[in-house]
């Protein structure tokens, strides 16, 4: 089916919750030297422009990265702040990176990259968008390659699930998968993205994943106003396992930016 595309959304409300969080937990993982391993099932392009018609067309990303950035949200300490500066700096004023640029740009040479994306224009420009880095590309399904690659080399590092959706049936299957995905990479960082539509259809799914009793498991969800009238989408949430120590803080701190909206 495939006939989601990001451009659409990147850099909306949802966006900054995911991408502040991603960077806050990229940073505390290299605050150490040893090197790390990044792991993406569902990447996207890895770049996108504001400017573009589709961005334009919704919206989304001036009410999203727009309004943050404006309202300064992000210190010019937070690694967020620090990622948007340097991709501006190098791509334009209208360049926003995706989740997989925002860990090309914060990770160094001893680390390794693996990004997993299936739609094949979405595949091309992120092979393009990432070939400065040596991260390693694969047009394939991402739970697939998760599977084959877990527990990655080297072990320290993170996961980011971040799917489109667009199978009701995902809610009930990822419990089953982020369990198997856990089971061989007991060390790694999970990160779940979800979406909170107005009928809630992701309760039953982050129900069954917090009755797991994963370490060091959290669920950060944060509600914000549709992009439209009608549009579905009213908030969004991340379940992480093994969270790192203190981004309790930095949840509560977007949690209350979020409760201003
Ligand atoms: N993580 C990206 C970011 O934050 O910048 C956004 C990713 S977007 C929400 C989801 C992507 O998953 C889409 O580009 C879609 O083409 C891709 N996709 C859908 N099904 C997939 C699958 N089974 N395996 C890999 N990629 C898939």
């Amino acid at each position: 089916m495939l006939s989601y595309q990001h451009i659409y959304h990147a850099g909306n409300l949802a966006d900054v919750q995911k991408h502040a969080l991603l960077a806050w937990v990229l940073d505390y993982l290299t605050r150490k030297d040893k090197p790390l391993s990044y792991v993406e099932t569902h990447s996207g392009r890895g770049l996108y422009r504001l400017d573009a018609d589709e961005s334009i067309q919704t919206g989304e990303a001036e009410a999203g990265i727009g309004r943050a950035q404006r309202e300064g949200w992000f210190g010019p300490d937070h690694p967020m702040e620090q990622v948007l500066k340097q991709v501006q700096a190098r791509y334009g004023e209208t360049a926003y990176p995706g989740s997989p640029m925002i860990a090309a740009t914060m990770l160094r040479e001893q680390d390794s990259l693996h990004l997993a994306e299936l739609h094949p224009q979405e595949f091309a420009a992120l092979s393009l968008a990432m070939s400065p880095f040596g991260a390693k590309v694969y047009q394939q399904d991402g739970f697939d390659l998760a599977q084959s690659l877990l527990p990655p080399v080297p072990r320290r590092g993170m996961m980011l699930i971040d799917p489109s959706y667009e199978v009701k049936a995902d809610y009930d299957r990822l419990p089953g998968i982020i369990a198997k995905l856990h089971r061989k990479w007991n060390v790694g960082v999970i990160a779940l993205w979800y979406p909170i539509l107005t009928d809630n259809r992701h309760a039953g799914m982050t129900a069954a994943l917090k009755s797991r009793n994963y370490p060091k498991a959290i669920c950060h969800e944060v509600t914000f106003p549709p992009a439209r009238e009608g549009h579905r989408m009213i908030g969004s949430g991340m379940f992480i396992v093994n969270a790192p120590f203190g981004i309790c803080d930095e949840m509560n701190r977007l949690s209350k930016l979020f409760a201003q909206l």
